[in-house]
């Protein structure tokens, strides 16, 4: 009988390993099945080596006990499943956890799981991934726009952010028994996933992959800003739940919070949106969810809400308010509950299903906007920013 190893922990290669091997970590199935092709191995190779990959979390190639021996060497001397490296970890008493990974180059990103209500062991367990080190987009209510952007994101390092998270619950658990965790995924972390297209599709496809991690197409979420053009790309390439980061119910105020809006103003974005859920083809039903941050005074009165309905009218979709985490330094302040529950009750009585995000992992700075948290601030933009703000409260 196959002893079936436990596995304490994972592979992490070093440099010279990752210049000299090919990580097949984040490869798509089709540039994994012409690697294969390439050794002059049968297609079905990739699938096999997909499932130790992606459902057991193995990274020792002869940990793979359906591989001939033969294969097993020539991997091990060719190529490498690498994810990027953890800095360190946080788990917070209400099941949250956070990462901060070290990714090539030196840049650190944070990925930020987070459990329901119930942190039931089996139970829905979100995670939040970043798809670029920093972002250039600067919404003015953001921690992580204020450190300016740095680069994208490899496929490697946002499937490897999703591989780590799944390994944390899978350490000491013999392979046979091993099963992936995280039940949803939203691509909500630092950067803005349209403006590192390649790298997030392919990822999301391994994400929704049957070799991969199985995921439903539901249970994939992009979030973006509102980057027109690449929206239309997107509902031709890739079949996942649509969220977008709307804040602002008129142009004049969104121009304010989300700048890239005066690149691609609502009309368009709104048009752009409801393209995507009514897609010519009916087996791609697409959901739209409408992020909106509620800022004190600046966008959670009555007339926004209102303005808001008018806006989202002919949109099927969902509104989730978020309230605002306060970061250092941030020139908002949250709504109280009042405000929210009042925003939230025009938009029910108006036909929209409405969700307040609950806050969660406050302890271990997690909660959405706080991503930046333990983050180095590699630009000067976010100094300058603190400085501009700091001269602002003084005046
Ligand atoms: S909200 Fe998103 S798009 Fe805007 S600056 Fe932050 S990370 Fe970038």
């Amino acid at each position: 009988m196959t002893k079936i190893p436990v596995v304490q922990s994972y592979h992490l290669a070093n440099d010279l390993e990752l210049t000299t091997k090919t990580n097949l970590l984040g490869m798509s199935k089709l540039a994994l099945t012409q690697f294969f092709a390439d050794l002059g191995e049968k297609p079905f190779r990739a699938t096999q080596v997909m499932k130790w990959i992606y459902q057991f979390g193995v990274t020792d190639f002869y940990q793979m006990t359906n591989l001939s021996k033969k294969l097993q060497e020539k991997l091990s001397l060719t190529a490498t499943i690498t994810p990027p490296a953890v800095k360190f970890k946080q788990f917070s008493d209400d099941g949250t956890r956070k990462w901060v990974f070290e990714v090539a180059g030196g840049s650190l990103v944070e990925t930020v799981l987070i459990p329901a209500d119930d942190n039931k062991q089996f139970g829905r367990k979100t995670l939040c991934i970043s798809s670029q080190v920093g972002c250039a987009l600067d919404c003015s209510f953001c921690s992580t726009g204020k450190q300016g952007f740095e680069r994208d994101l490899s496929a490697s390092e946002i499937i490897g952010q999703l591989w780590v998270a799944n390994q944390s619950y899978m350490e000491n658990v013999p392979v046979s028994e091993r099963e992936n965790r995280v039940t949803n995924v939203v691509m909500m972390g630092m950067g803005e996933p349209l403006l590192n297209y390649d790298p997030v599709v392919t990822s999301m496809a391994l994400m929704l992959d049957d070799f991969g991690f199985g995921l439903s197409k539901r249970r994939v979420t992009l979030s973006t800003s509102g980057i027109v053009p690449k929206m239309y790309d997107l509902a031709k390439d890739i079949d996942v739940a649509l969220a977008i980061s709307l804040h602002a119910p008129n142009d004049t105020l969104r121009d304010e919070l989300v700048p890239i809006n005066k690149k691609y103003p609502l009309d368009a974005l709104i048009k752009a949106a409801k393209s995507y859920v009514y897609d010519e083809n009916p087996r791609h039903k697409k959901h739209v969810t409408i992020e909106y941050v509620m800022l004190g005074g600046v966008n959670d009165q009555d007339e926004h809400a209102r303005q808001l309905v008018a806006l989202l009218k002919d949109l099927p979709c969902k509104i989730n308010l978020i309230p605002f985490n306060p970061f250092p330094h941030a020139p908002y302040q949250r709504s109280s509950n009042n405000r929210i529950h009042a925003f939230s009750n025009i938009l029910n009585n108006a036909g929209f299903v409405c969700t307040i995000r609950q806050t969660r992992g406050d302890d271990i700075d997690a909660a959405c906007g706080q991503l930046v948290g333990q983050v180095s601030d590699k630009t000067r933009r976010a100094k300058q920013w603190q400085e501009k703000v700091a001269k602002n409260l003084q005046s």
